[in-house]
This record gives C-alpha cells, sequence and structure tokens, in this order.
C-alpha cells in the first residue's frame, strides 16, 4: 500500500442576495466546489503535498493548489478534521489523506482556473451537499457547516 498526502481549502465568501427590494437584501455565503477533469467528481480543490515544491508546507500547497485549480486567493481560518479514502492506481492501493484548511476568499476570478478542473462553481451554502460526489468531503463539509453555524 502506498500514503499520499494533499491539502486543499473549503472556500467561502459573503454574496449579497437582493431579493425583491433594498429591505429584502441579506448576506449569504458561497461555497468554491470544482468539478475534476479526469474522475469527473464535484470535490473541493487540492493537491499533493511536496509534489510541486519540495519541502513545502501544508498550508502552503493548499493556498496554491486552489488558486491554480481555481483562480481564488484564500485566507486560511481554520485546520479541519483530516479526511482519509483508498484508491487504487495502476494495480496498487493507495490510501490518501487530505487536509482540507477553511478559507475566507481574499480575490481572483474562477474564470482563471486551470485544466486540471472542468468547471469551477460557487455555490449557495445550501447547495453544497448534494453536489459533493464523495463522502470524505461531505464529512468536510459537515463539519464546516458546524463551525459557520458557532460564527467561526
Ligand atoms: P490530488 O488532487 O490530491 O493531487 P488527484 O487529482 O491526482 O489528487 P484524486 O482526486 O485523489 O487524484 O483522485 C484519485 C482517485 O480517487 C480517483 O479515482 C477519484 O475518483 C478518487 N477520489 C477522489 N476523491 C475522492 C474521495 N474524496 N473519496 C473517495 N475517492 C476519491
Amino acid at each position: 500500500m502506498k500514503f499520499q498526502f494533499s491539502a486543499g481549502g473549503v472556500v467561502f465568501r459573503q454574496a449579497q442576495d437582493f431579493g425583491s427590494g433594498p429591505q429584502s437584501s441579506k448576506k449569504k455565503v458561497e461555497v468554491l466546489v470544482c468539478q475534476h477533469s479526469y474522475h469527473h467528481g464535484w470535490v473541493f480543490p487540492k493537491g499533493l503535498i511536496g509534489d510541486h515544491v519540495e519541502g513545502e508546507k501544508k498550508e502552503e500547497t493548499a493556498l496554491r493548489e486552489v488558486e491554480e485549480e481555481t483562480g481564488v486567493k484564500g485566507k486560511i481560518i481554520k485546520l479541519l478534521q483530516p479526511v482519509q479514502y483508498w484508491y487504487f492506481f495502476e494495480g496498487q492501493k493507495i490510501k490518501k489523506t487530505v487536509y482540507y484548511f477553511l478559507m475566507e476568499y481574499v480575490s481572483g476570478d474562477i474564470a482563471k482556473h486551470d485544466e486540471e478542473m472542468e468547471d469551477v462553481e460557487w455555490l449557495p451554502e445550501e447547495e453544497v451537499s448534494k453536489r459533493l460526489t464523495y463522502p470524505a468531503d461531505k464529512k468536510v463539509w459537515k463539519e464546516v457547516k458546524q463551525l459557520m453555524a458557532n460564527g467561526v
């Protein structure tokens, strides 16, 4: 069995919801999700730690991968509980651990995402759970919702 370690981000931003008039305008939260070009699953952006830059810290990998894969620069708020999954590649079983960070949007544009993602979207928070493909990502999202409910 081979072990891999990746880092990524769950990025949120406040969006203005303009309802039916100025009085009904209220803040709502949007979350960055993307569709992987090879396996087509909807996921949070991430990448292998130390794959591109030797000695890179997981925080640095997470920020770099989010920006490369989605076009968005984030600011780290908090390290989330690591998640794990297994997959097979060229006949070898791989156990991957992913360190996701909760991040707040700083700048950038999803139109500038790279080709590793075939689609990138800002989704209203209530649509995130049903869009995500994998249980590990749904688990991370559950933790984020709890943090947000507690005002983080
Ligand atoms: P990384 O983004 O960490 O560099 P990658 O893009 O090379 O990784 P993964 O996204 O880990 O590759 O996908 C490798 C395999 O694992 C694919 O077959 C994919 O369907 C599957 N996979 C991806 N994410 C998950 C997950 N959260 N749970 C289970 N299987 C997953």
